[in-house]
Parts: C-alpha cells; sequence; structure tokens
C-alpha cells in the first residue's frame, strides 16, 4: 500500500497545492518592512477580559455537566463535554518562544491560570509552533493533582513528549481517532506547517481535532490557512451530524498580516467565516488573537473585522462569537 499522498519523504504536506513554509529571505522581508511602517499599531481599546467562574468551571463535571468553552487565551480553550475536560493548545508561559528572555510577550494573563483549572483529562495539541506547544505548560499539566493528562498529539511528536519524560502520549494521523470514556476525538486535516527548531521543517504533522460526545460536538481547527479541507471534514463526518455541523467551532481569527506573507498559513477573518460555512457549523468561537502580538494587524483588529464582516452576512452575534479572556459560553446538550 502506498503512503498517504501527506506523507513525503520523511516529511509531511498540505493536501490542496505544494505548500512551501516562506524562506528566511521572505522572512527578513516581512520584518523589515513591518519596522520601517511600525507595525503593528496599538490597540485601539483593551482586549476584553474577565475573571473566570471558577465555580462554575469545577462543579462542571460529571453526568449533569452542560457543555462549555472558555477561552483561556490565545488558541487555549478549556472544552467541557461528554463529561470531559479538555484544554487545547495551552500555553501559560509568559512568552511564545523556545527563550525565556526573547520572543513574543502575552499582552494578558491566562484567563484561567494553571493552578485554578479543573482536572484535565485530555490536552489536544494542534502542531508543534511555540505559540501552540509549549513545554513548561505540558510539564505543569503533567504534574497535575491526580495524574497528568493524555495528550493527543499530531504523527511524529510522540518522541518529542517522551524525550522529555511526558508518558501519557497518543499520536494521530490525519482521520485517526482515539477515544476516551467514550468520546472520540479524531485528527483531521488543515493547512499549515510545522518547525520548532532550525532542521525539522514539516517533519512532524499538524493538524485540528474533530471531537464527538453524546452531548456536543466540537471542532478545534488549530492553525490553518483556507484550503477545502474544511469542506472534506464536513463530508466525512456528514453521517454523524445529519442534524446539522459541529455544536461549536474554535476557529483562529487572528495573525493574519501582511496577506502576502500569511496567507498560506493563517486565514482573515473572511477566510473564518469562510471555514464556518464550509463546516456548516452551529456556532464558532474566534481565538488565536488578542494574547500575543505575532503579525501586523493591531492586536484588536480581528473582532473588529469580525462584527463587521458577520453583519454584512447577516449572521446573527451567536452563529461567530467571541469571549473575552476568561469568558465561558454554555452550550445547548445535543441530547
Ligand atoms: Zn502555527
Ligand atoms: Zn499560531
Amino acid at each position: 500500500m502506498s503512503p498517504p499522498a501527506h506523507h513525503r519523504d520523511g516529511r509531511f504536506q498540505n493536501n490542496d497545492g505544494d505548500f512551501e513554509a516562506k524562506s528566511l529571505a521572505e522572512l527578513i522581508r516581512w520584518r523589515w518592512n513591518a519596522a520601517r511602517r511600525g507595525l503593528p499599531p496599538r490597540p485601539q481599546a483593551p482586549i476584553p477580559t474577565q475573571a473566570a467562574d471558577l465555580g462554575f468551571l469545577h462543579a462542571n463535571a460529571g453526568p449533569a455537566q452542560q457543555p462549555a468553552v472558555t477561552w483561556v487565551g490565545h488558541a487555549t480553550v478549556l472544552a467541557q463535554l461528554g463529561g470531559l475536560n479538555l484544554l487545547t493548545d495551552p500555553i501559560f508561559s509568559e512568552r511564545a518562544s523556545p527563550l525565556s528572555f526573547a520572543g513574543p510577550r502575552r499582552e494578558q494573563p491566562p484567563g484561567v491560570a494553571l493552578q485554578d483549572l479543573p482536572t484535565i483529562d485530555a490536552v489536544l495539541v494542534s502542531h508543534n509552533h511555540y505559540d501552540h506547544l509549549d513545554l513548561p505548560s505540558c510539564r505543569a499539566l503533567a504534574d497535575q493533582p491526580g495524574g497528568g493528562p493524555l495528550f493527543l498529539v499530531p504523527l511524529g511528536l510522540q518522541k518529542w513528549f517522551h524525550q522529555r519524560g511526558l508518558r501519557r502520549v497518543v499520536e494521530l494521523d490525519w482521520w485517526q481517532s482515539h477515544t476516551l470514556a467514550g468520546v472520540e476525538i479524531f485528527l483531521v486535516p488543515a493547512q499549515h506547517w510545522s518547525a520548532r527548531g532550525l532542521n525539522d521543517r514539516m517533519k512532524t504533522l499538524w493538524g485540528g481535532f474533530a471531537v464527538f460526545a453524546p452531548d456536543c460536538q466540537l471542532f478545534f481547527a488549530g492553525d490553518t490557512g483556507y484550503s477545502r479541507d474544511f469542506t472534506r471534514i464536513r463530508e466525512r463526518f456528514a453521517d454523524r451530524q445529519a442534524d446539522g455541523g459541529f455544536d461549536v467551532a474554535l476557529l483562529p481569527i487572528g495573525a493574519y498580516e501582511p496577506r502576502w506573507f500569511m496567507k498560506e498559513q493563517h486565514v482573515n477573518v473572511e477566510e473564518a467565516l469562510k471555514i464556518h460555512a464550509d463546516l456548516a457549523a452551529k456556532r464558532s468561537l474566534g481565538v488565536h488573537w488578542g494574547t500575543f502580538e505575532l503579525t501586523d494587524e493591531a492586536l484588536d483588529e480581528p473582532p473588529r473585522q469580525l462584527a463587521l464582516q458577520r453583519a454584512a452576512l447577516g449572521l446573527a452575534e451567536d452563529a461567530f462569537f467571541m469571549l473575552p479572556i476568561g469568558g465561558t459560553r454554555r452550550l445547548p446538550r445535543r441530547r
């Protein structure tokens, strides 16, 4: 049997077109232009934050659990569903960087502090970029009282965890799943790339997650450019979603400027709205903004764009919503 098309000579590739991660020369050109023009602009208003409802988050367990999503910041979301506490791409550190003294610094503290989290059952890691896979956060979670969570990671990343003494890890290829306490969790394609060092481009896989619990179906995109992957995902899971698509999709809406550099790897708000439509998600939450200044748009530009474009499409606020950092949205149960 020949290997899947996205496996290429010990590396991985995206589904649509031959994806080339940007070169060092292009990176320098982007950074030079941004510095010359003074980008990104300062935000016009503070990023909304609120104190998390810790009483609710800790009591929201067991058979009476109500599906809920809480935005911790960036792509970190506490998802409570199927009786489980899931955490996406946990980063609680001061910087999204291999270095403690350099690299993008947090603009606001996590909406829920590490020590205030309820016991996490599983962590979904979308890929190995520093703003999504943060070693100190993973270590702290592995040391949580009562035992560490299960880390679900894309192909090639299990070794990275094992080498760092984190043993409870399952790695998945696209469309493979792992079932935890009756909740089925799939890794699904996204258009992105991977690297942590100088010589590991595309050597570990990246992706999103589709989570199927009886009371809630959740999608988490990780980082992605716009592609046909989201139509494929809807088609693949159509039989589970006869009553409509995912109950909630966690979609990135930030880190998209300049387009010539970012378009293939990070969607802008317009494309995030297309993903929402491609998935036929019942509602989406905009994440991956407001936390680290990574790109040329102002930190508070994505929600302004979302409000404008949502209105232009005639979409209700609840169809593609935002939360303050620390905020929780409770969701209706599927059954
Ligand atoms: Zn990334
Ligand atoms: Zn990212």
